[in-house]
């Protein structure tokens, strides 16, 4: 990471667990393990629709922002089911997670999906966490830093220099979530490199060295510091360690180097 050049960010990704009755405890026990965090880092938590509001309540006492896991690529309409990027600034949700892994191996979703979601969070002023990585398949291939390139391309087509600098990409491992194999730090300090150098021929030198790149992929309290030490990646994105809120506190102060 390197925090004078750009915002390092730990977000804990919830996926489809916790209770809004939970999230109040959480937020006090987090608040107590991480005092001053915002001198280092940004903390999020990326939470289920239904409990955005109790987040919201909650995080804003310690100044934890609040993010979605999905949204839709309209801005309204009858898309029944469906949550707008509009409705979500609403609430005062700050982040979305777009083209997490799982939306597009269980929800259909694609590249070109994604980057219409990523159009539609920027309109509605969020602050977009594009998901991009590689199967173990197309590891094995040798083909991870093309396809990834190409994911972050397409992620980006139209998007704007402006819009572009406040963008978050997560370099997710598909083979590292949830799996408790995490890439070694050099191999995910080479994809997120490789990424950085994709968003400096799009969008110039000075903007890439100013987008957040984090890393996800069983990040945990034990990895997180030598992850975090890498120049290219500038925080996490973090699944089953941020469902505590000690684990959670651990990689936050982990990223305080
Ligand atoms: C994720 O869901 O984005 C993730 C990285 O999960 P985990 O940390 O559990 O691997």
């Amino acid at each position: 990471m390197n925090r004078n050049l750009r915002k390092t960010i730990i977000a804990g990704n919830w996926k489809m667990n916790m209770l809004a009755s939970e999230v109040e405890g959480f937020s006090k026990e987090l608040a107590k393990l991480v005092p001053g965090f915002k001198s280092w880092c940004e903390a999020v938590i990326c939470a289920p629709f239904v409990m955005l509001p109790s987040a919201l309540n909650s995080f804003i006492n310690c100044d934890v922002g609040v993010g979605a896991q999905n949204m839709s690529q309209h801005a309204g309409g009858a898309y029944t089911g469906e949550v707008s990027g509009a409705q979500l600034a609403d609430l005062g949700v700050g982040y979305v997670i777009i083209g997490h892994s799982e939306r597009r191996e269980y929800f259909g979703e694609t590249d070109v999906s994604v980057n219409e979601k990523v159009h539609a969070a920027l309109n509605a002023k969020l602050i977009p966490i594009i998901c991009v990585g590689e199967s173990l398949k197309q590891r094995d291939m040798g083909i991870t830093n093309d396809l990834v390139s190409m994911q972050v391309k397409v992620a980006l087509h139209d998007v704007k220099k402006d819009d572009a600098k406040g963008i978050v990409i997560a370099y997710e491992p598909i083979w590292a979530i949830g799996t408790g194999m995490t890439a070694t730090p050099g191999d995910a300090q080479e994809v997120c490199a490789v990424i950085r150098k994709v968003l400096a021929s799009l969008y110039g030198k000075d903007v890439a060295q100013a987008i957040t790149i984090q890393y996800g992929g069983s990040m945990n309290d034990k990895n997180a510091a030598e992850l975090l030490a890498q120049p290219d990646i500038d925080g996490g994105l973090i699944g089953g360690a941020s469902l505590k809120p000690e684990t959670f506190a651990a990689i936050i102060l982990a990223a305080n180097q």
